[in-house]
């Protein structure tokens, strides 16, 4: 039976999720005793008081975390052991899908149908594949003189502190965890402000799993205080962030200020979305563009946010997204109906409502804009923004420069696949494109010259914990997903025995 909105609120209900750190196997307060209010954005109500966790307590969950390094119970156990747990935990994950579902949707307004179907058996899936992954990896032995020998094999860094933001909160978190875990390493893990629940709850699952103590820590708290301290501490082998542009640059002045630790930045995007005038099916392309933007509310970091169409049918290919977008229905998260709920908070949503308005002055608005969405059966409409799609954006623009990270999307038209190209490239970002083309030799052609860490040809943001993902330029480098995940959380050991 599906579940009703109201069923749901009645679960909910009785959640009472916990909002204390997590260290070295148990829950604590932070040592200020100082807390904050985790609140749903699609009602406003506060949800539980979160520990408002500090440099102490970051110190604190370092300690335990190099502890359980130093113990190798778990970095040097065998890769089978380690494969038996964390198989048991996603295992465990699974069977609680419904319950984490609800908690992610709760914390960060997602839509309930998608953090069931995709964020938490997503999340479990990432962890099990690497959990396998991790008793298939083999060192190397290299071709010398054969009077000695060189073995070369991958040693886990140590410990590793991982930041992440709130678009998927434990998927964003398990990217990192995953491979971290597997390869050895502890972890101490800063979930973003906002959306805390779900990375304490799941080390708890860790615990009750099997997963010796102090190896995974949970400190959540606010980017300035613990993200800020988990950057600077000592005694932190690897930071593996996700987030803004902005707040990776910081982490890297926190690597050089403290003590070089390897800092590997997953950043913002603005990715292109290029419609050639050779596609046959304009109505399908246009909806995986209105899929590439709207889903998630816009707060996908590859999000499709800059649509660029050739001139001869861009008319009719705006003519189709606006259709797309007026049919969207906004409302509750929980609602089964509900294809787009509210942002993750309200401040979020003033700043896309910020972005709208200053859009209005240098560009031609098709649909939504700043005013509520009409006829919206929630309880507070504050973090509610309407899918908003503007024509004739000038490269110059800041609609077409910096991201949204909202439900909105930009159209600018070419007449050249070289213009095409170049508007493509214009931009600090270099996460994702997309190619829309029935021409082969264009398909084969244009992504060559995309300065993008994926690009999906004839679709949307294509994704697979087999392929890797990350970006170019100042979307960061280094890969999370597949095997090259590991390239972060591990360093290369030669062993030479001489003869
Ligand atoms: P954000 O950079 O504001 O915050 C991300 C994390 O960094 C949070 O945990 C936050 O608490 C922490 N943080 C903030 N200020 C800090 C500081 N001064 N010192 C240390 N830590 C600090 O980003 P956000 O608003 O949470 O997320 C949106 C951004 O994330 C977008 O730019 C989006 O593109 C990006 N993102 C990128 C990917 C990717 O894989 N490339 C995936 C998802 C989101």
């Amino acid at each position: 039976m599906t579940d009703t909105a109201a069923s749901l609120r009645d679960r909910a209900a009785r959640l009472a999720p916990r909002g204390d750190m997590f260290i070295d196997g148990r829950f604590s307060s932070a040592a200020s005793g100082e807390t904050f209010v985790s609140e749903d954005p699609a009602t406003g109500r506060p949800l539980t008081d979160v520990a408002r966790g500090g440099a102490v307590d970051v110190d604190r969950a370092v300690r335990a975390a190099r502890r359980a390094f130093e113990r190798g119970d778990w970095c040097r156990s065998a890769p089978g052991e380690r494969k038996r747990i964390l198989q048991r935990i996603a295992d465990a994950l699974d069977e609680r899908c419904a319950e984490f579902a609800l908690l992610e949707s709760l914390d960060g307004g997602k839509l309930y149908r998608d953090t069931l179907a995709y964020d938490i058996p997503g999340a479990a899936a990432i962890l099990r594949w690497y959990a396998e992954a991790i008793d298939k990896l083999y060192g190397e032995v290299a071709p010398i003189d054969p009077r000695h020998l060189a073995v070369i094999t991958r040693m886990p860094l140590g410990v590793v502190g991982a930041v992440v933001p709130w678009n998927y909160p434990l998927e964003m978190a398990m990217w990192k965890i995953a491979p971290a875990l597997a390869a050895g390493n502890s972890v101490v893990l800063k979930p973003a402000e906002e959306t805390p629940l779900s990375a304490i709850a799941f080390a708890e699952l860790c615990s009750a799993n099997g997963l010796p103590d102090g190896v995974f820590n949970v400190v959540p708290g606010f980017g300035a205080e613990a993200g800020k301290a988990l950057g600077l501490h000592p005694d932190v082998d690897a930071i593996a962030f996700t987030g803004s542009t902005a707040v990776g640059k910081l982490f890297m002045q926190y690597s050089g200020q403290s003590n070089l630790k390897q800092v590997w930045p997953e950043c913002g995007g603005k990715s292109a979305n290029l419609v050639f005038d050779d596609v046959r099916d304009l109505a399908t392309v246009a909806d995986r563009t209105s899929a590439g933007i709207f889903f998630n509310s816009g707060q996908v970091c590859s999000a499709n946010s800059r649509v660029l169409v050739h001139r001869s049918i861009a008319a009719d290919f705006a003519e189709l997204l606006r259709a797309r977008a007026d049919a969207i229905v906004v409302g509750d998260p929980l609602a089964p109906t509900t294809e787009m709920g509210p942002l993750v908070s309200t401040k979020h949503a003033e700043r896309v409502r910020g972005l709208i308005s200053r859009g209005l002055d240098d560009a031609r608005l098709l649909t939504g804009g700043v005013r509520p969405v009409p006829g919206l059966d929630v309880e507070s409409d504050r973090a509610f923004v309407p899918p908003t799609i503007f024509a004739d954006i000038r490269s110059d623009s800041e609609l077409f420069r910096e991201e949204v990270f909202g439900p909105v999307l930009g159209i600018t038209v070419f007449d050249e696949e070289d213009e095409a190209i170049e508007l493509a490239n214009l931009s600090k970002y270099g996460l994702a494109a997309s190619v829309f083309t029935d021409d082969v030799r264009r398909a084969q052609r244009v992504p060559q010259r995309l300065a993008a860490g994926t690009v999906t040809i004839n679709g949307v943001d294509a994704i697979d914990v087999t392929t890797p993902f990350g970006g170019f330029k100042q979307s960061g480098f280094g890969r999370d997903l597949s095997l090259h995940a590991f390239d972060k959380y591990t360093g290369l050991q030669t062993r030479w025995y001489a003869d």
